[in-house]
């Protein structure tokens, strides 16, 4: 396997790694990954994690429901109610934080395109974007949506969107400046971007340590926290406006972390740190195990 070997913190430049955590590819190949943190201004991340040439093969598993859209067990209807819940959630803040009922959207990382079928049905105009061929091939069968492949990206004008989003994608996205980069481009000077990511400094992530599921080694190249990922955004041209809490994700991800874990009745200890991590997030959102942030051009 070729693997790539961060040297320099893609957030600060610094050169001060330290080895963090170690963790295992519990989804694809039970492999295990080293997280590292950059000592000069604590951003974590996946080192030595396959190339992008190579990572697709850890994406292929009949599990990996954001793409397959499987239905089996009870882990997987959680999930499925949780994201009709959402997708309304979603819309809903992409009305209200970008001051319009309609407007140009790109969902970058639309997965089998969910989102964007539920933005187009409230009179967005929506590109979508998807770096998996047969999660194109699930919109396009479904919604009769044509997602374009990532490298659509570039054909894009400057300028072109109201609102961006990425819905927990930025932490699969090798070139992750350059994407910055690109987004702060394709949104026109009002425009907003959301992101949603997972919270590594949240109550759950501390409570599991490297079992945590949402490290999703190697999928997940980058864990942000509310600080780096807002520091990311300054470095490129933003200022983030708001952080939202997805406290919902907490049950899941428990859920998924005790299966990792091997531990009876996974089903009701996750329902219980998933309702310890809710309370947590509800006294501080940035516990919160997943969060949205909105970030808005600097004037
Ligand atoms: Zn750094």
């Amino acid at each position: 396997m070729n693997k790539l070997t961060i040297k320099a913190c893609p957030l600060c430049g610094g050169t001060h790694l330290e080895r963090a955590l170690t963790c295992v590819d519990h989804y694809a190949s039970g492999e295990m990954f080293h997280l590292c943190r950059c000592r000069d201004c604590g951003f974590l991340f996946t080192q030595d994690f396959p190339v992008e040439a190579e990572i697709g093969r850890y994406y292929e598993t009949p599990d990996y429901i954001s793409h397959t859209d499987t239905r089996k067990g009870a882990m997987n209807s959680v999930y499925h109610w949780v994201r009709n819940y959402m997708l309304g959630r979603k819309a809903r803040l992409v009305v209200r934080e970008a001051h319009r009922k309609e407007g140009r959207l790109l969902d970058l990382g639309t997965g089998t395109g969910y989102f964007a079928d539920a933005m187009q049905r409230r009179g967005w105009q929506v590109e979508a974007v998807e770096k998996s061929a047969q999660a194109r091939a699930f919109a396009k069968e479904h919604f009769n949506l044509d997602v374009k492949p990532h490298t659509a990206l570039k054909d894009f004008a400057p300028g072109s969107f109201d609102v961006i989003t990425l819905w927990h994608v930025m932490e699969h996205l090798e070139p992750l400046n350059e994407t910055w980069e690109t987004l702060h481009s394709l949104l026109t000077e009002k425009g907003v971007l959301i992101v949603a990511v997972p919270n590594c400094s949240s109550f759950d992530a501390k409570k599991y340590g490297a079992y945590w599921a949402a490290y999703d080694v190697p999928r997940h190249l980058w864990h942000f926290t509310p600080g780096t990922i807002q520091q990311f955004g300054s470095k490129h041209g933003f200022i983030m406006a708001e952080r939202h809490p997805m406290p919902f994700d907490a049950f899941y991800v428990s859920m998924l972390t005790e299966k990792h874990m091997r531990h009876s009745c996974t089903f009701l200890r996750g329902m219980v740190t998933g309702t310890l991590a809710w309370f947590s997030a509800l006294v501080k959102k940035e516990r919160s195990s997943s969060m949205i942030y909105v970030f808005r051009k600097k004037g």
